[in-house]
């Protein structure tokens, strides 16, 4: 099972020389698994129109035409405008022939294709989900469903969110497992070790936690209702669960490269005994969990940003 993340940023793009390292792209995720699965998608926001150049170039090299149709299935977590808006730029969503599978939380009052038609119709955009070219099938889901695809086994939970019902998921391939928590309300006085069971089920001795470490413990102080987690509560979270990596996720757009550095800094200090890998995650990183992390991968990383250095990128991709 091989993750590669294309947005690593939370609420909105960003872009200029302060972001070069971690990227400016929303929350968009990729997995891949086997030549019989198709590609699965973790959140659609604008990371996703440089995962489909990726699928496209992937494609190509394997002697395929660059104008393919794909099957993708995607899983979004919420329908924030971040983790949704890459939807129209993806170059295969407006390709016939392709088919993308689109699931995400039930909506209370309206179907999951009317919220998102909503969300895509004038005059906020001049196209429709329905006027795109491929196929586009919204399927709604409610907290506990679970799908076999492929090679992968994707499991459903509810996570505390300011976002309507906010889904995190739980991905299982071979052995290995990754959980993706990209927007989590750390609950007010969370000193207390409170941690949403539903949260410790997801995330219950992963590989790689991706999870929400937008802010720091002085900036959660400002917006404790904001839906969002520190780093601390990232920590808290990962130690609960006894998952062996840690990727801080959701990067506020006003954390330059500089202060993404030192959040992963500090996240590592504030491990216990024993404490599982911690990294920012970086628009780029690909990381093939069959294969396991590179022997070196956590060092480098921190030794270039001792020397104020580009981060270490192991397995890069793209830009
Ligand atoms: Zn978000
Ligand atoms: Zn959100």
């Amino acid at each position: 099972m091989k993750v590669t993340f294309f947005g690593v940023r939370g609420s909105c793009p960003v872009s200029g020389a302060d972001y070069q390292r971690y990227g400016g792209n929303t929350s968009c995720v990729l997995i891949e698994a086997g030549a019989y699965t198709p590609p699965v998608i973790l959140d659609l926001g604008t990371g996703l129109r440089p995962l489909g150049e990726y699928l496209d170039s992937k494609n190509i090299a394997a002697g395929g035409m660059s104008d393919e149709p794909i099957h993708a299935i995607s899983f979004v977590t919420h329908l924030h405008w971040d983790h949704i808006q890459g939807l129209p730029f993806m170059p295969q969503a407006n390709r016939a022939g392709s088919v993308l599978d689109i699931y995400g939380p039930s909506q209370e009052d309206r179907s999951l294709l009317d919220a998102y038609h909503r969300f895509m119709s004038p005059p906020f955009f001049p196209v429709g989900v329905w006027d795109l070219l491929s196929s586009i099938r919204l399927h709604g889901l409610r907290p506990g469903d679970s799908f076999q695809i492929g090679e992968l086994k994707v499991t459903a939970r509810e996570v505390p969110h300011q976002g309507g019902l906010t889904l995190g998921y739980r991905v299982d391939s071979g052995g290995h497992s990754l959980a993706y928590v990209s927007d989590h309300q750390a609950p007010l006085g969370w000193e207390d070790g409170a941690v949403s069971k539903e949260v410790l089920a997801l995330c219950r001795g992963v590989d790689l936690l991706i999870h929400d470490a937008q802010f720091t413990s002085d900036e959660f102080e400002l917006k404790a209702d904001w839906g969002h987690s520190t780093i601390d509560y990232a920590v808290t979270v990962a130690e609960r669960a006894e998952v062996k990596a840690l990727a801080l996720y959701h990067h506020d757009p006003a954390h330059k490269d500089g202060d993404l550095d030192l959040m992963a800094l500090s996240a590592k200090s504030l491990a216990h005994d024993d404490p599982p890998r911690i990294f920012s995650a970086t628009e780029g990183l690909q990381i093939d969990l069959s294969e396991g992390f590179p022997v070196n991968f956590q060092d480098s990383l921190f030794k270039e940003v001792k020397t104020k250095s580009r981060v270490a990128k192991v397995h890069h991709i793209g830009s």
